[in-house]
């Protein structure tokens, strides 16, 4: 089972990963983005797509 973490004292919430990536993040109250699903293998996402897709690095994901 993978995990996608969000470092909240990172991002700047840009919305690049919910526009990309709906399905595994949403804007979270705080204006920061918050992860939804760790199941990016379901979509057929790669690891390294996502984790770049984030312009500060603030996305990390461990299987
Ligand atoms: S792409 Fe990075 S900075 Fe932008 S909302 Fe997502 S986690 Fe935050």
């Amino acid at each position: 089972m993978s995990t996608i973490t969000v470092d909240k004292q990172k991002c700047i919430g840009c919305g690049s990963c919910m526009a990309m990536y709906p399905e595994l993040f949403k804007l979270g109250p705080d204006g920061k983005s918050e992860v939804i699903s760790d199941d990016y293998a379901a979509h057929n996402y790669s690891k390294e797509d996502i984790v770049s897709v984030c312009p500060v690095n603030a996305i990390s994901i461990k299987d």
